[in-house]
């Protein structure tokens, strides 16, 4: 028994961000938050981490935001604290962002760096939320990960840690590169409540 458990979780770990990956229920069911455009800024959304981090960060001057781990504990919901605080992955179609489409930023749902911008956003067929770029090179760490058995690059927010997902060179032009990213990462700001630059 153990070792189908383990097996199947390999399996599906395996396939985490995969493009060819398909869903038999991928459909608008699946994703609450798509399409609710500014409604959606009335109030927190699953996936946003439990609570909206204040102030969104667009220029940011490199100090760190650190908290230790029981404050992080403390402040996130659990998948959120597994996500980016232990490199776990949320199921592929589950995530609030997978197939949002509204204008405007998507900030780290810990500390509130802008991290991706929509107009980036490009439909992967993953079921994650996928840019091909970051908002902000500085923005965006970058570690390897041998997890797994597989080489991978690991991706992060600068300002806290928080575990975002990973960076592939099969995404499309201008840059070539794949963000593929946990929605729970995330917390999406509409266009018209980012902050001027
Ligand atoms: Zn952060």
């Amino acid at each position: 028994m153990i070792h189908y458990l383990t097996t199947g979780l390999l399996a599906a770990l395996m396939l985490a961000c995969s493009p060819s990956q398909s869903h038999p229920s991928a459909s608008a069911s699946t994703a609450p938050a798509s399409g609710t455009g500014a409604a959606a800024a009335a109030s927190i959304q699953a996936g946003d981490g439990g609570f909206v981090p204040e102030p969104i960060i667009v220029q940011w001057n490199g100090q760190p935001y650190t908290r230790d781990a029981e404050q992080w504990r403390e402040m996130l919901d659990p998948l959120t604290f597994r996500v980016t605080r232990e490199a776990g992955t949320e199921r592929a179609f589950s995530g609030a962002y997978w197939d949002k489409k509204a204008k405007g930023v998507y900030a780290c749902s810990n500390c509130g760096l802008v991290l991706f911008d929509s107009k980036t956003k490009f439909r992967s067929g993953t079921g994650w939320p996928s840019f091909y770029k970051p908002f902000a090179d500085a923005h965006i760490g970058e570690t390897t990960d041998r997890s797994l058995g597989m080489l991978r690059t690991e991706v992060h927010c600068a300002r806290c840690g928080a575990h975002q997902g990973h960076v592939f060179n099969d995404g499309p032009e201008p840059t070539g590169l794949r963000y593929c990213i946990n929605s729970v990462s995330l917390h999406f700001v509409p266009e018209a409540q980012v902050p001027k630059r």
